[in-house]
């Protein structure tokens, strides 16, 4: 195929331009926190990230030792919260259609003796991967006949709405949501969480203002992703990125770190509020698209050479990224499933047009798993 060397030019340029000169105060905080309130019905409490966020929903209802089932394909920032909260995190494998735990794996988790070794499991983190919603009335009645408590992690899912019309947030305990690089809302940085019932513990909310290196960086970070995908094609993206992230004017997602006193920056409340207005409940909300390729990186090597800039998959383990792995001590035997996608998946990159990515869909239909395998 030829190289294309005008991709994703028709990217997000006001994204940039908005994150660069969005003036904003302490009242576009607050408005934040009062829509969140109203929208998620309960309390909201806006935090440095999704995992900061996450690890107060926790710390709310849990007791340290609790155990947590969580989602056997995911993210480090959900390791890292539950481990904040001082729980365990008891992993679900998933099934390959959705990539979320069913209510078979979840049976299975739980009538295997060692699971309940030790101290009990509380609560269930409901992930909806990629914004594929989970069964949630199985689960719902799963949770309710174990006395779980259930936590939704709305980092893929904002505005999800379940196949039962109720919208992804207003069913658990807790509203947990990231404004992350490329989360369902994404302002670079920040998160929030909405309580919903009474709380077993007071917890404290975080009260001092965003770090000022911080708030450059996120403001910085659309523009300088942006450049380095361009420069990708004249393979100097990356020798670029890795400059940035060397002098830390470019930070890695999986690195921004979990802390439970500071506050988001003010401009991105103000951002993420005006993405959540836009926000519709739908069915169909895929935060990333994906597939499971046989030989992933025969299929990254072709992508590479027509043009596209493919920056990691989520996930490329079961708790990613490759190098927080190590730290998990995951059981791949426990979850064979989620072990296996995590070798095979490959996402569509979302700052490319439906229109770019018609060449990179052609070359990755090639080497797709058959569905009957
Ligand atoms: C990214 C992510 C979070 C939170 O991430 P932060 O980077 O801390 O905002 C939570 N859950 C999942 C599943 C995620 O992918």
């Amino acid at each position: 195929m030829r190289k294309n060397y005008f991709l994703g030019l028709a990217a997000n340029q006001k994204n940039v331009w908005r994150h660069l000169f969005t003036k904003a105060t302490e009242e576009d905080a607050v408005e934040l926190s009062k829509y969140l309130s109203r929208r998620y019905d309960g309390e909201t409490i806006l935090c440095k990230n999704g995992r900061s966020a996450l690890a107060l929903a926790l710390k709310a209802y849990f007791n340290k030792g609790d155990k947590i089932i969580v989602n056997g394909f995911t993210c480090c920032a959900v390791y890292e919260a539950v481990k904040a909260a001082g729980l365990t995190p008891v992993f679900a494998d998933i099934n390959k259609k959705d990539l979320n735990f069913s209510i078979n794996t979840l049976e299975q988790l739980w009538a295997n003796p060692a699971t309940h070794d030790g101290s009990p499991i509380c609560g269930i983190i409901i992930q909806n991967t990629l914004g594929n919603p989970v069964d949630i009335k199985a689960i719902e009645r799963f949770a309710g006949k174990h006395g779980l408590i259930i936590i939704e992690d709305l980092a893929h899912c904002a505005g999800l709405e379940y196949a039962d019309g109720r919208e992804a947030g207003t069913v658990g305990a807790a509203a947990v949501l990231s404004f992350g690089k490329d989360k369902s809302i994404d302002t670079t940085s920040g998160g929030a969480v909405v309580l919903r019932h009474h709380y077993m513990r007071e917890i404290k909310t975080p009260d001092e203002p965003a770090h000022k290196s911080d708030c450059l960086r996120e403001r910085f970070y659309p523009l300088f992703g942006s450049w380095c995908r361009r420069l990708t094609r004249i393979h100097l993206g990356g020798i670029l990125m890795k400059f940035l992230l060397k002098v830390h004017f470019v930070e890695r997602s999986a690195d921004n770190k979990l802390d439970l006193s500071r506050k988001p920056a003010n401009f991105e409340a103000k951002l993420a509020l005006e993405q959540l207005k836009n926000l519709k409940p739908t069915e169909d909300k895929h935060l990333r698209e994906f597939c499971l390729v046989k030989n992933r990186q025969a299929v990254l090597d072709e992508l590479k050479e027509a043009g596209y800039y493919f920056d990691g998959f989520w996930y490329e383990k079961p708790v990613s990224p490759l190098r927080y792995y190590k730290k998990v001590h995951f059981d791949e035997e426990s979850c064979p499933v989620a072990t296996e996608v995590a070798e095979k998946i490959i996402n569509l990159p979302i700052y490319y047009s439906k229109n770019d990515l018609k060449g990179a869909q052609e070359i990755i239909k090639k080497y797709t798993e058959d569905e009957n395998e």
